[in-house]
C-alpha cells in the first residue's frame, strides 16, 4: 500500500492520477481484486480482513482526492499564466496613425493657395439647380449637363457635381475683388478604375478690375503650384470647353512617371492631365450681378493628385480603409 501512496504522491498530472485510481480501485483494480477474495476467506478472518482491505481504501482515496486537488490548481495556475495578458505592457507593434493621403493631399492644396491670400469658403452639398448649374450658365437642358453625371434628389435640388456653386455663393455675399479657393466633397455617377460615386475638389476663383486680371496671371499661378505639388514638371495648357469659363484650357504636366517618355499611365503620350481653368464667362458674372470685372477659375480633382504624388493605380483603393495600403503613406 506504501507503493501505492507514493505513486499517487508522485503522480505528475490529472491523467496520471486517474490511470493509477483505475488500476487500484477501479472494476479490475488490484484493491477490488483483493475485495473479491473476501468470499472464500474463513469467517473468524473476514472481518479483520475487510477492515484492513476498508482502511486501505480510505487511506487510498484520500491520497488521491488530496493529490486532486493540488493537480487541479497546479493546471489552473498554468492556464492562467498562459493567458495573462499585461494591460500596462506597451505593444510596439501597434501602428500610429497617418493622414489619409487624399485629405493630406487636400490640406497641402489648401496651405499653398492660404500662403498666397486665398480665402477658403465652404458651402453646402445639397444643392438648387440655380448654384449648381444656372448661375454657372448651365441653362436647362443644355447639352454641357450631360458632362456630369448628376444625382438628382425628389425635390429637384442635386447633389453638388462639382465646388462651383460655392463661387456662385460667395460672389452674390461678397464684393468683388474675390479670392478663394473652395474644397469639398462632389458627388457624380460615375464608378470604375478612375472615378467613384463620391470624390473631392479644389476650385479657385479670382476676380477683380478688368485690368488686374488676365490669362497670364492664371497661367502663372497655375505653373507655380503645378511645380509646388509635383516637383521639377513642364506644364501646357490645350484649348478646351467648359460652360462657365471662356477662354478654357485644360492642363497637363509632363508624366511624373516616365518624365515624358510615355509609359502605360500617360497612355504613351508623355502628359498627364491635371486641372481645367480659363477666364470666368461672362454670363457667370450677369448672374451674380457683377459689372466691369474680370475673374479666373481653376478646378482639379483631389484624388487625381493623390493618385499621382503616390502612384497609386485605382482609386477605389483609397477608399477602402485598406491599412496595408494606407499605412504606406505616412
Ligand atoms: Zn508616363
Amino acid at each position: 500500500m506504501k507503493e501505492w501512496i507514493e505513486k499517487i504522491t508522485n503522480a505528475n498530472s490529472l491523467e496520471e492520477l486517474e490511470s493509477l485510481r483505475v488500476e487500484i480501485l477501479g472494476k479490475k483494480g488490484v484493491l477490488t481484486a483483493e475485495f473479491a477474495k473476501l468470499k472464500t476467506i474463513p469467517n473468524e478472518e473476514k472481518k479483520a480482513f475487510a477492515q484492513n482491505l476498508n482502511e486501505q481504501k480510505i487511506a487510498i482515496t484520500e491520497a488521491i482526492d488530496n493529490k486532486k486537488v493540488v493537480l487541479e490548481e497546479d493546471a489552473l495556475n498554468k492556464k492562467l499564466e498562459a493567458e495573462k495578458i499585461d494591460v500596462t505592457r506597451f505593444n510596439n507593434e501597434v501602428s500610429s496613425a497617418a493622414v489619409h493621403p487624399v485629405i493630406d493631399t487636400m490640406d497641402r492644396i489648401i496651405t499653398y493657395f492660404q500662403n498666397l491670400n486665398f480665402a477658403v469658403e465652404e458651402g453646402p452639398l445639397v444643392e438648387d439647380d440655380f448654384h449648381n448649374f444656372e448661375a454657372l450658365n448651365l441653362p436647362k437642358y443644355h447639352p454641357a449637363r450631360d458632362m456630369q453625371d448628376t444625382f438628382y434628389n425628389k425635390d429637384f435640388t442635386v447633389l453638388r457635381t462639382h465646388t462651383s456653386p460655392v463661387q456662385i455663393r460667395t460672389m452674390l455675399n461678397q464684393k468683388p475683388p474675390i479670392r478663394m479657393i473652395a474644397p469639398g466633397t462632389v458627388f457624380r455617377r460615375d464608378f470604375d478604375l478612375t472615378h467613384t460615386p463620391m470624390f473631392h475638389q479644389v476650385e479657385g476663383l479670382v476676380v477683380d478690375s478688368e485690368d488686374k486680371v488676365s490669362f497670364a496671371n492664371l497661367k502663372h499661378v497655375l505653373v507655380e503650384f503645378l511645380q509646388h505639388m509635383f516637383g521639377d514638371v513642364e506644364v501646357r495648357f490645350r484649348p478646351s470647353f467648359f460652360p462657365f469659363t471662356e477662354p478654357s484650357a485644360e492642363v497637363d504636366i509632363s508624366c511624373v512617371f516616365c518624365k515624358g517618355e510615355g509609359c502605360r499611365v500617360c497612355s504613351h503620350t508623355g502628359w498627364l492631365e491635371v486641372l481645367g481653368c480659363g477666364v470666368v464667362d461672362p454670363n457667370v458674372f450677369k448672374a451674380v450681378g457683377y459689372e466691369n470685372v474680370s475673374g479666373y477659375a481653376f478646378g482639379l480633382g483631389v484624388e487625381r493628385f493623390a493618385m499621382l504624388i503616390h502612384n497609386i493605380g485605382d482609386l477605389r483603393s483609397l477608399f477602402e480603409s485598406d491599412l496595408k495600403l494606407l499605412g504606406q503613406f505616412k
